[in-house]
């Protein structure tokens, strides 16, 4: 972590940076002003593993155990000493007894005996190898022979600390938590962790045509989907939502929106009234409660957008003024709200992999821009990636979003693709 001060204005920010044109901004720049005016919020809460799925990690966490605490056994079978394996012919053992998980063999194993073990069970002092059951032959009650070749010393045995040894760091601070670290906690005896509290966001949409659900949709009016989509992108980054609804496009409700959102949320997040043809009052509210910047990104979809900070009552909240196009907001909030926030919760930001892929069809893209277009990859019979748009790309199509399974992100300097061109692709969903 640095110790730099957090910039005071925007101004500050983008006043050191060569070149900064807010009416052509390329991606890049956009996303490293909001990186650099961006401070995490730094209040620490305790819960229980459970409850820190999906949450940041506020502390590294060191085991207090060797994970596992004893040598034990990877299979069920035989533990046998090594050393009396024959490299040749096949060695017969005497059982002396049987080991299970939970349930030590508490006699010893000497020279020419083994005992029957169970996986996971402990393994006694003097042995260091087991025999999977399924290669040993003739096994009685008392004796079983193992041929030669089967296995060498040292083999099926999982070592003392091996999954994680006592004083090493088992999960570094900012990591936010999948079920494998609450598990990983859980396997180190950790009922609690300490994790950043939530970071609460608030979020309404603008525009007089915009109707709720439930409402008659009047000649020229569309329902508000916006905030349905914020909502769910919101959520699954792990944000305390405030849904403030569709603000009218009047001073007095604006002023009113902005300055609760500003007193009672992290961050703000509108879509809608920030484009160049806007007439509505929202800009306006904008620049006169805070310190906001307003840009045409070079990109598509998603050139307007609004960023900066809303002030009121000694309060103040990072604004994120997304365009009112459907994909665009989607657009604009993966591609900057998303590491604003990751970074504002303290998390550690993951690298997104973008990945190449072969483009089944020609693309027209004009330099100077980066394009996100919304493609379905597959795997060929080759066995190599391509990926096929979505059909018309509006950014107003929101079919084309819900269809996506990747984003075709075509970076600022690339022109037209031909079909058979590889291009980058970034895949919407994990596995986890
Ligand atoms: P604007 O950026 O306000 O000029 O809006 C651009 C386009 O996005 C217009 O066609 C709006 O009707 C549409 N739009 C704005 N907000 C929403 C919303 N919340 N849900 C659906 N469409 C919207
Ligand atoms: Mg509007």
């Amino acid at each position: 972590m640095t110790s730099t001060p957090p910039p005071n204005s925007l101004h500050e920010v983008v006043s050191c940076m060569s070149g900064y044109d807010p009416d052509a901004l390329p991606v890049a720049q956009a996303q490293q002003i909001i990186q650099q005016f961006i401070t995490p919020i730094s209040s620490i809460e305790k819960v229980a593993i459970r409850e820190a799925l999906g949450r940041v990690l506020a502390k590294d966490i060191v085991s207090g155990i060797n994970v596992p605490s004893h040598d034990n056994s990877a299979m069920d079978g035989y533990a046998l000493r090594g050393s009396d394996l024959s490299v040749n012919q096949t060695t017969t053992l005497i059982i002396k007894g049987t080991a299970y998980a939970g349930r030590a063999f508490a006699g010893i194993v000497n020279t020419g005996e083994c005992i029957r073990i169970m996986t996971g069970a402990v393994m006694p002092e003097s042995c260091d190898t087991v025999i999977p059951q399924e290669f040993t032959l003739n096994a009685s009650t008392t004796q079983v022979d193992v041929p030669a070749g089967k296995v060498t010393a040292g083999d099926n045995r999982r070592l003392k600390g091996e999954d994680l040894a006592a004083g090493k760091t088992a999960l570094l601070k900012g990591k936010i938590l999948r079920p494998a670290d609450v598990g990983l906690l859980a396997s180190l005896g950790v009922a609690e962790v300490p994790v950043q509290r939530k970071l609460r966001v608030a979020f309404f949409s603008t525009g007089d045509e915009l109707r709720s659900l439930g409402e008659t949709l009047d000649a020229g009016c569309v329902y508000d989907s916006n905030r349905y989509t914020l909502h769910g992108m919101l959520t699954r980054l792990g944000c305390d939502i405030v849904d403030m609804g569709v603000i009218k496009d009047d001073p007095a409700s604006l002023e009113a929106a902005f300055r609760s959102a500003a007193e009672n949320a992290d961050a703000i997040i509108t879509s809608g009234g920030v484009s160049v043809g806007a007439a509505d009052y929202t800009k306006q509210m904008m620049a006169q409660l805070g310190d906001v910047a307003f840009w045409s990104i070079g990109m598509r979809p998603g050139r307007p957008m609004a960023f900066g900070k809303i002030h009121s009552a000694g309060k103040s909240a990072y604004l994120f003024g997304l365009p009112g196009n459907p994909v665009a907001v989607m657009v604009t909030f993966y591609f900057f709200a998303r590491n604003a926030l990751l970074r504002m919760m303290g998390a550690t930001i993951p690298e997104l992999p973008l990945v190449p892929a072969v483009s089944l069809a020609a693309l027209r893209k004009r330099p100077g821009r980066t394009e996100y277009q919304r493609g379905i990859a597959s795997v060929a019979s080759n066995g190599q990636l391509q990926v096929a748009i979505t059909g018309s790309q509006g950014s107003g199509i929101l079919r084309s979003m819900s269809e996506a399974n990747c984003m075709v992100v075509l970076p600022h300097e690339q022109g037209n693709v031909s079909a058979g061109d590889q291009v980058n692709i970034l895949l919407l969903e994990g596995l986890l």
